[in-house]
């Protein structure tokens, strides 16, 4: 079995697979005691500089734990666009660096995936020229998107009026009363989330 220290090493897969790396050793130490943190069920605060390459310190150990001991793993971020770049960009360099078959998911909360009844129930109604601009563009984007998540949409800005009226809250979410509950996003990423190895999730959740 490779270590931690050698997968981050000039000749490890990370060097191998993923261009431009360079192995630093504080990277190395700072993956070694998070590993051991998760395999000891232990607390750690680690603090590193920027350009330690943090992000992979915590991956790699993270995907080695849930591959090799079965374990789950959570991953928060203090940001919606961390992540965002964790999900689409980090962890699948890492993964298939490491060619480990992981499962990984990625939850929000509620108000950042459409809501199929919500935009159903906005048919018809009289909005507002750029809104029905943002609306037409949203229902475009349904046709291709697989989550629903409204960071997608990058052409609708996430702060637009027309959001909120196609998205859910808990006091207007039907629930299973829903007549596309079978469809939902917000219950389709849940399911995802429960069922993956390694979870990536926000601090705001
Ligand atoms: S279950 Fe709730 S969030 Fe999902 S589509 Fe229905 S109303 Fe919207």
């Amino acid at each position: 079995m490779q270590t931690i220290t050698h997968i981050l090493g000039s000749s490890g897969p990370l060097a191998k697979h993923v261009s431009g790396f360079a192995p630093r050793r504080q990277q190395q130490d700072m993956a070694e005691a998070v590993g051991q943190a998760l395999s000891n069920n232990e607390l750690l605060i680690a603090e590193a500089g920027t350009g330690t390459g943090k992000t992979y310190a915590y991956l790699v150990p993270a995907l080695l734990l849930s591959q090799e001991q079965g374990k789950k793993v959570m991953i928060s971020t203090g940001t919606k666009n961390l992540q965002d770049q964790l999900f689409h960009r980090d962890l699948p360099t890492v993964r298939k660096a490491l060619g480990v078959s992981t499962s990984v998911a990625l939850l929000k909360g509620r108000a950042n995936y459409l809501c199929y009844h919500r935009l159903e129930m906005l048919e018809g109604r009289r909005l507002r020229p750029e809104q029905q601009d943002q609306l037409a563009r949203i229902r475009t984007w349904l046709g291709r998107t697989e989550r629903g998540d409204i960071a997608e949409l990058g052409e609708v800005p996430e702060d637009a009026p027309i959001w909120p009226q196609v998205t859910s809250t808990t006091d207007n979410c039907l629930g299973s009363d829903c007549p596309v509950y079978s469809d939902c996003f917000v219950v389709k990423a849940r399911k995802d989330a429960q069922a993956a190895e390694v979870l990536v999730v926000n601090h705001h959740l």
